[in-house]
């Protein structure tokens, strides 16, 4: 009769930061997300016909069915395989099996699951690859593609394993307070991690440099006085040496937050396109987007940590043996928590678009740029409701173009047809990185 009291009691400070930080998320969502971020209500997409040929779409249709065949099979085996390798007997063996001490057999075991995982996957993003390649959206090299995979490879490991030593260390000095010292440090992870990010993860995948002097960069600066974020440089990546396609985002936050533009934006882009996208990333900044995502993702990540004290326990957290059960609940709960995760970044890029049109006054080049970056990736105009609501972060194309046209009937338009905004028609994007 004492042991589910026991067991009881000890669950009680997993439930405790649960609840505690399941609440904080629920509060910090309703005040931090534009829940309705356009003026009037969001549009209706407008239809495929009127922005793509038959033939357009057909492109984006088959690119992307392909894409998500490889994508989702490479998901549904590793996880098959994580949950297999979170059973009770393969941890029983594993726990045999690992030499050394705890502190040494822990990130044995997430060195091991992570490159089980890594193998499995890499078929299918070979496929992938293999897919850019012929369709002219990779420029990477295989030796190149390699190289990315084993940087990712070891960034995963090294976090994991400092994550895992860490909550297994608490565990073993706190049999019940562990959970909340955790979920403490899970939330200061995701905050530190968030900000150090631009300066420790991105250089490891390419180069940057400031936006050389010149129109566009007036231009850049301009727009950001008229957004007032203030802004003291402009960063390009090599993106090219990676991708065709068109992108830019905004990362970090405090003294690390920047905005950084694809060379392959800057060099194929219309001076007025390329300052659309800036000011839908001006717009992520104005709004310390970033900081909400990551406000989120540590509150998120403390939740996490609770969640884990209620499912595993105290007792089985204690063994290095633990880790192929929590690597298997973390791969699970965040596909679990995807919906909510871009259900939540759609809006903020909604909102970011809507500022971006506001602050150019320039419909036509928004308009442009949305069909530029669509033809150019490939887009898929009509992915399916349900693929879109489950993993789409942006809103769709046709969505985007949606707000160019509300945009273009409304009161910036006919200010910049009036010639009243200075640059109207002329030259005038994921735990905390938001892409355009
Ligand atoms: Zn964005």
């Amino acid at each position: 009769m004492t042991r589910p009291t026991s067991r009881a009691r000890d669950r009680s400070p997993a439930v405790a930061v649960v609840l505690l930080a399941g609440v904080a998320f629920v509060v910090a969502a309703a005040w931090l997300v534009p829940w309705s971020p356009v003026p009037g209500g969001t549009p209706d997409p407008v239809p495929a016909g009127s922005a793509f040929t038959a033939a357009e779409i057909a492109a984006g249709e088959h690119y992307a069915s392909w894409t998500r065949l490889w994508s989702w099979s490479s998901l549904a085996v590793q996880l098959l395989v994580v949950c297999a390798l979170g059973s009770a007997r393969v941890r029983e063996h594993l726990g045999r099996r690992l030499p050394g001490r705890w502190w040494v057999q822990v990130p044995l075991a997430v060195l091991l699951v992570t490159l089980v995982l890594r193998v499995l996957a890499l078929p299918f993003g070979v496929a992938l690859q293999q897919h850019r390649l012929d369709h002219g959206l990779s420029t990477q090299s295989w030796w190149g593609y390699a190289r990315d995979v084993a940087t990712g490879t070891a960034v995963s490991v090294v976090v994991t394993s400092l994550a895992l030593t860490v909550l297994v260390a608490l565990a073993r000095r706190w049999q019940r307070a562990w959970v909340v010292v955790g979920a403490a440090l899970a939330g200061g992870l995701v905050l530190v991690g968030s900000l150090v990010y631009p300066l420790v993860v991105e250089p490891l995948y390419n180069s940057f440099t400031s936006l050389p002097d010149g129109s566009l960069r007036t231009s850049v600066l301009e727009v950001a006085d008229r957004e007032g974020v203030p802004v003291d440089d402009v960063l390009v990546a090599d993106a090219s040496r990676r991708t065709t396609t068109l992108n830019a985002y905004v990362s970090g936050w405090s003294g690390t937050r920047r905005v950084v533009l694809y060379d392959t934006l800057v060099e194929s882009l219309p001076e007025d396109q390329v300052l659309s996208v800036v000011a839908h990333e001006l717009a992520h900044a104005r709004h310390d987007d970033v900081l909400t995502g990551t406000t989120l993702g540590a509150l998120g990540a403390a939740f996490g940590v609770g969640l884990l004290g209620l499912l595993v326990g105290g007792e089985r957290m204690r063994r290095a043996s633990v880790v192929p059960l929590v690597m298997a609940l973390l791969a699970v709960g965040t596909q679990l928590a995807s919906p909510v995760e871009n259900g939540i970044s759609r809006r903020i890029e909604t909102r970011a678009d809507v500022d971006a049109l506001k602050a150019t006054g320039d419909p036509v080049a928004f308009r442009e740029m949305q069909l530029m970056l669509a033809r150019r990736s490939l887009a898929d105009p009509t992915p399916p409701a349900w693929s879109q609501w489950w993993w789409g972060s942006h809103p769709t194309v046709l969505q985007r173009l949606a707000l160019a046209d509300r945009s273009a009937a409304g009161p910036a338009a006919e200010r910049a047809r009036a010639g009243a905004v200075e640059h109207g028609a002329g030259p005038v994007d994921r735990g905390g990185l938001i892409r355009s």
